[in-house]
């Protein structure tokens, strides 16, 4: 499983880099990047993150 944002769609507020630092990362045009893989490690975190996104911009895929 792999975690995408929606770039048109995220506010670039940082929560889903506070749930998930390991996958999510704050880039330099302000929004939200996936950098990594959904690993049974980090699966709840991810999860967590797209639950929390205030703008539904995070989607996983296969
Ligand atoms: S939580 Fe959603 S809106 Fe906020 S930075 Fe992450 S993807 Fe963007």
């Amino acid at each position: 499983m792999r975690a995408y944002v929606e770039k048109d769609s995220c506010i670039g507020c940082g929560v889903c880099e506070a749930c998930a630092p390991d996958v999510f990362e704050m880039q330099s045009d302000g929004k939200a990047e996936a950098v990594a893989d959904t690993t049974d490690e980090n699966k709840d975190a991810v999860q967590e993150a797209i639950d929390s996104c205030p703008a539904s911009a995070i989607r996983e895929e296969e």
